[in-house]
């Protein structure tokens, strides 16, 4: 099967759903001749007839020509009889999402068209190796994952089963291409890639809530500085709790109840409540009319607070950034660049950038507690014996000058560091919002997370590094892929925040991806050879 198989082929699209619609849509604008079939009888020219409103619209906007929406509506009709799309050489189906009705369809299919037709399938969770058992010929199903709207989001997931053939994957990734996508190749496991790398980015954020460690407003914005355009609790309630939970819950059942994947009881109890989030008005937010959302205290920029001995500790991005800004303020400092720590230590006071550990566990004059793994090498214990004043900031992967950032204190500290903590942060130009003294603040963790899994899914093959970065930036937006991310990190000081959080809470969610440790051993191994 090559490429040029499916350039221009006719194909058939079955469901006149969201999707179906949407994928009918762009496979006509890219000039194929499409069927679109529904079970329902009327829906095929419902849906043509909507998109002919819409595409309307969209030329009455100037952002198409009424020329080129006449020609994409002629190649669309509508099949009464699914027998009708005999001679087709792409059948892509998007309808309900139940194994046993795809299996029935693609084996009735199989019947009625070509033996080298292509079978596409856009489940979002079903295994394509499953969809594929029982047909004659199984090498020819694939999964042809788009997002949604179909016509805007650029990502097309190709999911291979077991027996898909290799040249139908190919195929599928190059007439992808030509529809103007970005497809990436996947192997069929639970979640494919966006859905599974994605978990924890929502998963972080309940456990947060379950400890009440912080607030959605503040989780949010914390996360919003990063670049994600919604915090996860913001995002959670624009897809709907319920429909949240089930992907949540689907990905955890299909890894064999994998601790990893545990679903959060924050998110059952709205599921429960009918707290679904926008649909239903409420969720993390209410969304009645005049209802105020909660915000968070503002950016107020201050100056640096007064230390007779200031030393910056560490070396890279973020050391370059507090010596930015305390020299732009005329202040005179010390560094120490091999420091253990990366950070800003005043009158003996500790403002460190978190490493997985809580400031209270930093603070406290004994060793870190019993199985945590120790990765502290200065001290941390004052003349006194008593510990010493230790605040934590949060990975600052924003730009933007007044971003949020979350901190916290040890709850040992001294209450005057616990007031001036914040005052080095927001003269550094950063909003600081205070959470509770929880493992790996907000960003940190979240982001080692979705490194971890993405890691863990390129170590079993599901995709590439680059495919898990394509994937996610234009999959769910984000602002950066996984991989980007941790080269702008390093893989030692993610496994250091993992390890940390391990430490913390035990359980198997916070396990490190072997991928993870090769790349630090890797990059071990490259210093000491240039050492
Ligand atoms: P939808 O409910 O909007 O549409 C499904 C359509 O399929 C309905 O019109 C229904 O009448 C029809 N249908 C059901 N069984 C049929 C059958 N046996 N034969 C023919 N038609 C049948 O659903 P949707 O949101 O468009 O989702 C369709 C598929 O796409 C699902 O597999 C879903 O998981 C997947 N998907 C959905 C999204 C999303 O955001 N909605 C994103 C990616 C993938």
């Amino acid at each position: 099967m090559s490429t040029s198989n499916l350039s221009n082929a006719p194909l058939l699209v079955v469901g006149a759903g969201i999707m179906g619609a949407g994928i009918a849509q762009v496979a006509a604008q890219a000039g194929h001749t499409v069927l679109l079939h529904d079970a329902r009888p009327g829906a095929a020219a419902e849906a043509i007839s909507k998109l002919a409103k819409s595409l309307d619209g969209l030329v009455a906007k100037g952002k198409l020509s009424a020329e080129s929406v006449t020609q994409t509506l002629a190649r669309i009709s509508a099949v009464g009889a699914i027998e009708e799309a005999a001679p087709v050489r792409l059948v892509v189906e998007a309808i309900v999402e139940q194994l046993d009705a795809k299996r029935a369809l693609f084996k009735q299919l199989e019947a009625i068209v070509a033996p080298d037709c292509v079978l596409a399938t856009n489940t979002s969770s079903i295994s394509v190796t499953a969809i594929a058992n029982g047909l004659t010929h199984p090498g020819r199903l694939v999964g042809m994952h788009f997002f949604n709207p179909v016509p805007l989001m650029k990502l097309v997931e190709v999911v291979s089963g077991l027996q898909t053939d290799a040249a139908v994957a190919e195929a599928i990734f190059e007439l992808s291409k030509a529809w103007g996508k970005t497809p990436v190749h996947a192997r069929s496991t639970p979640g494919f890639i966006v859905n599974r790398i994605a978990r924890p980015y929502y998963a972080e954020t309940m456990a947060l809530l379950q400890e009440q460690a912080a607030t959605p407003a503040v989780l949010d914005a914390c996360l919003r500085a990063v670049g994600f355009r919604m915090g996860p609790c913001e995002l959670m309630d624009l897809i709907g709790h319920d429909t949240n939970f089930s992907v949540t819950r689907s990905v955890y059942e299909a890894n064999f109840y994998d601790k990893r994947f545990v679903p959060s009881l924050v998110q059952r109890e709205m599921v429960d409540g009918g707290l679904l989030g926008r649909k239903t008005g409420k969720g993390f937010y209410d969304y009645a009319e005049g209802a105020v959302r909660p915000a968070i205290s503002a950016h107020v920029a201050g100056e640096f607070p007064q230390a007779r001995r200031l030393c910056l500790h560490g070396s890279g991005p973020v050391a370059d950034r507090f010596a930015a800004a305390l020299g732009a303020a005329g202040l005179s400092f010390g560094r120490a660049p091999a420091s253990s720590w990366v950070g800003i230590e005043a009158d003996g006071a500790q403002l460190r950038l978190t490493d997985g550990r809580t400031a209270a566990q930093i603070g406290a004059p004994a060793a870190a507690p019993l199985g945590t793994q120790a990765v502290e090498v200065s001290s941390t214990t004052s003349e006194s014996g008593r510990g010493v004043d230790v605040a934590v900031f949060d990975l600052p992967l924003g730009a933007e000058p007044g971003a949020a950032l979350a901190w916290s204190v040890s709850p040992a500290a001294s209450a005057a560091w616990a007031a001036a903590a914040p005052q080095w942060l927001r003269a550094a130009g950063f909003n600081a919002q205070q959470v509770a003294d929880a493992p790996g603040l907000v960003v940190a963790r979240t982001v080692a997370m979705l490194i971890n899994e993405a890691a863990d899914a390129v170590h079993q093959g599901v995709c590439s590094t680059e495919g898990a970065d394509a994937a996610m930036k234009l999959g769910v937006n984000y602002p950066a892929g996984p991989f980007e991310w941790l080269a702008r990190w390093d893989a030692q000081g993610v496994i250091t925040v993992l390890e940390q959080l391990d430490a913390w809470y035990r359980g198997e969610r916070y396990r490190v991806s072997p991928w993870l440790r090769g790349q630090a051993s890797l990059a071990a191994s490259r210093s000491g050879a240039g050492a």
